[in-house]
C-alpha cells in the first residue's frame, strides 16, 4: 500500500452522505427561517432522546456549551472550578471566561482521566464545581465524582466534547452531571461542518437558564431576564446534525472494530503502551486512539515517511501554556509526563481494514527494529 493514510479526511466522510447533506441545507435556505428554525429544535429533541436525557440545548460551540453552563450554576469572578491538567484548553479558557480560577488537579496516565485521589485535596471554600472531561472517548468515573461533589455540595459539569454515545454503567454520557456539555467541531464523533455545541441535562431548572443564556438571556423576544451571550446553534448546521445522528452509532461502531483490532495485534513492550479498555458496562466512542511510547517523536517521524498521519492531543498542556502564564511552575508529574509520549493513531470510521493493518505492521516493525 503506497496511499496517504490521512489522520482524518472531512472531505470523504462528507463525500459519503452528500445527497442528504445537500438537500438539508437546501430545505433550510428555502425555509427563509435561519435563526434557532425547525432544525434546531428537532436536533434538540433527537439530540436528548439519543443521550437518554431530558433537554437538550443546542450552543454556538463546545467552549461556548461550558462557558453558558458555569453562568447557568451562577460562578462568579473569584470562585474555583476543579478541571484536569490534561485536556483541551477550552475548558480551562471557559472557566477563565467567567471570571472564574481553574484549579488543576492531576490525572492517571493509564485512563488519561482526572485522578479521583486528588480531587478533595483541591477543594477549598471557594470551590463551586468540578469539570470531569471524558478524555479521548473513555468515561470518567462519575459515581466516584459524585461522592465527593455530594460531600461538598459541587456542581458537576460534564465536558463530554469528546465522548458522543460513550456509555458509563450501561447508559449514554449526558445525564449523570449537572450540564454535560459538547462540541460539534468538525472532527468530532458528530461533527458539523462549521461550529456547532449542546447542553444537555436532566434538570429543568438549569435546562431554562441555558436556554436563556445563549439568546440574550431572553425566551421572550425582548424580555431579557439574565444579562445573556449570543450563541445560538447555527440552523443549517442543525440540519446537517440531523442527517448524521442517524449515522453515528454505525461510524462509533466502526470505530470500536478499529480499535480491537489495533488492540489484537500491536505489539506492547517496555517502551510502548495501547489505551486501556473500558469494562464493566464503561464503552468508549472512541474519539481518539492514543498510544504512549517512550520514543514518540521518533515512532510520529517514521509513520509520516511510511504516509501515514498521526497527531498528538495535545503536546503542550494549559498549565504550561504561555496563556496559563500563572499556572507554569505548578507540578503535575502526570500530565506533564504523559504529554511526551502520547501518540493518536487513525481511527476514521472510513478507514478499511487493510489501512487498519497497514498501520499496525509499520508500528510493530519500528518496535522490533528502532525501540
Ligand atoms: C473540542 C473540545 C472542546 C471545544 O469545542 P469547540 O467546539 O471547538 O469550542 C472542549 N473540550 C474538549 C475536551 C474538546 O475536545
Amino acid at each position: 500500500m503506497n496511499d496517504i493514510i490521512p489522520f482524518l479526511n472531512l472531505k470523504s466522510s462528507y463525500k459519503q452522505i452528500k445527497e442528504e447533506i445537500d438537500q438539508s441545507i437546501h430545505r433550510v435556505l428555502e425555509s427563509g427561517n435561519y435563526i434557532l428554525g425547525d432544525e434546531v429544535i428537532k436536533f434538540e429533541e433527537d439530540w436528548a432522546s439519543y443521550c437518554e436525557t431530558r433537554y437538550a440545548v443546542g450552543v454556538g460551540n463546545g467552549l461556548d456549551a461550558l462557558r453558558i453552563a458555569l453562568l447557568a450554576i451562577d460562578i462568579k469572578p473569584g470562585d474555583e472550578v476543579i478541571v484536569p491538567a490534561h485536556t483541551f484548553i477550552a475548558t480551562w479558557l471557559a472557566i477563565s471566561s467567567v471570571g472564574a480560577i481553574p484549579v488543576p488537579v492531576d490525572i492517571n496516565e493509564d485512563s488519561y482521566n482526572l485522578q479521583k485521589t486528588n480531587l478533595e485535596g483541591a477543594i477549598s471554600e471557594r470551590t463551586k464545581a468540578i469539570i470531569p472531561v471524558h478524555m479521548y472517548g473513555k468515561p470518567c468515573d462519575l459515581q466516584e465524582i459524585r461522592l465527593i461533589t455530594s460531600k461538598y455540595n459541587l456542581y458537576i459539569i460534564e465536558d463530554a466534547a469528546q465522548a458522543h454515545g460513550s456509555l458509563y454503567q450501561n447508559k449514554k454520557i449526558g445525564g449523570f452531571g449537572d450540564l454535560t456539555c459538547w462540541s460539534f467541531y468538525p472532527g468530532k464523533n458528530l461533527g458539523a461542518l462549521g461550529d456547532g455545541g449542546a447542553i444537555t441535562t436532566d434538570n429543568l431548572i438549569l435546562a431554562e437558564k441555558v436556554l436563556r443564556l445563549r439568546n440574550y438571556g431572553s425566551t421572550t423576544k425582548y424580555v431579557n431576564r439574565v444579562k445573556g451571550i449570543n450563541s445560538r446553534l447555527d440552523t443549517i448546521q442543525a440540519g446537517i446534525l440531523n442527517v448524521k445522528l442517524k449515522y453515528l452509532d454505525k461510524w462509533n461502531l466502526r470505530r470500536s472494530e478499529i480499535a480491537k483490532i489495533y488492540d489484537n495485534n500491536l505489539k506492547e513492550s517496555i517502551n510502548f503502551k495501547k489505551p486501556e479498555i473500558p469494562i464493566d458496562g464503561n464503552q468508549s466512542c472512541w474519539h481518539l486512539y492514543v498510544i504512549q511510547c517512550s520514543q514518540r517523536n521518533k515512532l510520529q517521524n517514521y509513520l509520516s515517511e511510511k504516509g501515514i498521519q498521526t497527531l498528538i492531543h495535545y503536546p503542550i498542556p494549559p498549565f504550561k501554556q504561555e496563556a496559563y502564564k500563572e499556572f507554569n511552575g505548578i507540578y503535575m508529574p502526570k500530565a506533564s509526563n504523559v504529554c511526551t509520549k502520547i501518540l493518536s493513531l487513525p481511527i476514521c470510521p472510513f478507514m478499511s481494514n487493510a489501512m487498519v493493518d497497514h498501520v499496525i505492521n509499520h508500528i510493530n516493525y519500528f518496535g522490533d527494529h528502532y525501540t
